[in-house]
């Protein structure tokens, strides 16, 4: 039911943090991954990585933003793999301002890398997922798709975002056997939240307290969630927003 031999999966911002946890939890259920993101260092360590966990791996260099890149990215996968079963729409990046203090190129930075990137690489994998008669796509949005924070106006605005659009697509795509969900990680240890604790005074130890797990999350922590959607346990789970969160999201 979880296993994923022969499949393709497209992995956005896979070459580190919870990107590369989702892959390499695809990778050891038997997936060829694709790791897709801008800094080639970065992804060759990540194939690496996945390879001495003893799975398939391959890069390709996309700027996930960019409408040709991501045309690219899919007829690169289509011509080397000749289908894809699998896309997470994981690439996302935070510029952590008051709205009052971000400027419009900053707002639609944000957007564009966090939200219009899952719509680009949707619509540019969707006649491959119709070639294969399958396809399952999990979108990555955050608490912040649920909760405020003052510091993230355009990221919380991008986050919700990818909710709906998750739900837009699965009632769309139900036909084609394509199922859609997103995933909401809690507070993992990443590049994304070390730059995070950085710039906001006493995020730390404010997570610590209101996450019942009374730890932050770790990437490995996001690869049983990535194999149970990107699988066929999950074929009649659709258009959900899953929290991965140590119970932040529950906790009054
Ligand atoms: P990281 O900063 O470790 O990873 C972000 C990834 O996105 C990198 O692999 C980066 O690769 C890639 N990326 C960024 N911009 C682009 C772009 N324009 N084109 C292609 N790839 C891009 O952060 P996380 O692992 O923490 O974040 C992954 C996702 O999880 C994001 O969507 C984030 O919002 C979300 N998230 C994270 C949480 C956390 O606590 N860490 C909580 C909730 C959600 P490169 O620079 O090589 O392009």
């Amino acid at each position: 039911m979880f296993n994923l031999k022969d499949k393709v999966a497209v992995v956005t911002g896979g070459n580190g943090g919870i990107g590369l946890g989702m892959g390499l939890g695809l990778a050891r259920a038997g997936a060829h991954v694709v790791i897709a993101a801008r800094n080639a260092e970065k992804s060759a360590a990540a194939v690496r990585e996945v390879e001495r966990a003893g799975g398939q791996a391959s890069a390709v260099n996309v700027d996930v933003a960019d409408e040709a890149s991501v045309k690219r990215l899919m007829a690169s996968v289509k011509s080397r793999h000749g289908r894809l079963d699998v896309l997470i729409n994981n690439a996302g990046m935070n510029i952590r301002k008051p709205l009052d203090e971000l400027s419009l190129a900053e707002w639609r930075q944000v957007i564009d890398t966090n939200l219009t990137s899952a719509f680009l690489c949707c619509h540019a994998a969707y006649p491959l997922f119709k070639a294969t008669g399958a396809g399952k796509v999990i979108n990555i949005g955050s608490m912040m798709s649920i909760f405020g924070a003052s510091f993230a106006p355009a990221y919380a605005a991008s986050k919700g975002g990818i909710v709906q659009l998750t739900k837009a697509t699965a009632v769309a795509w139900a036909k084609d056997n394509i199922q859609v969900n997103a995933v909401l990680p809690g507070w993992i240890d990443t590049e994304l939240t070390q730059n995070a604790r950085k710039q906001v005074s006493g995020l730390h130890d404010s997570v610590l307290r209101r996450t019942p797990a009374g730890r932050w999350g770790t990437g490995e922590d996001m690869a049983g969630v990535a194999v149970f959607l990107a699988s066929a346990a999950s074929d009649f789970v659709t258009g959900t927003a899953i929290p991965v969160d140590g119970g932040y999201a529950i906790q009054g």
